[in-house]
C-alpha cells in the first residue's frame, strides 16, 4: 500500500525512490492527467521534505485550477522551502 495525497476531487498516488535528477536538477515530477508524484529520496531530509512540499503545492494549486500561480516556480519553490524548514524543526 502506498501514499496517496487527496487533495479535492484527486488521489494523488505518490512513489518515492532514489533517482538521479534530470538536467533540471528537478527531484519530484507530478503527472497531472495520470495523477501521479515521483519523489526522488536523497537521504537528505530537508531536500527531500521541500520536495515533497514543492510537488504537493503543484497538486494543491492544480486542483483549484490556479494555473497561472502552479507555473510559478519561484513561488512554490519559496512556499515549499519555508513549510520544510517548520516541518522539520522538532
Ligand atoms: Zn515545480
Amino acid at each position: 500500500m502506498g501514499v496517496a495525497w487527496r487533495i479535492g476531487p484527486y488521489t494523488f498516488k505518490v512513489t518515492k525512490r532514489s533517482f538521479k535528477p534530470d538536467k533540471h536538477n528537478h527531484y519530484g515530477l507530478t503527472r497531472y492527467p495520470e495523477c501521479t508524484v515521483r519523489l526522488n529520496t536523497t537521504g537528505n531530509e530537508a531536500l527531500d521534505a521541500q520536495t515533497a512540499f514543492h510537488e504537493l503545492l503543484h497538486c494543491i494549486f492544480y486542483a483549484h485550477g490556479y494555473h497561472e500561480l502552479n507555473d510559478d516556480e519561484i513561488l512554490i519553490d519559496t512556499l515549499a522551502l519555508h513549510l520544510a524548514e517548520n516541518a522539520t524543526v522538532s
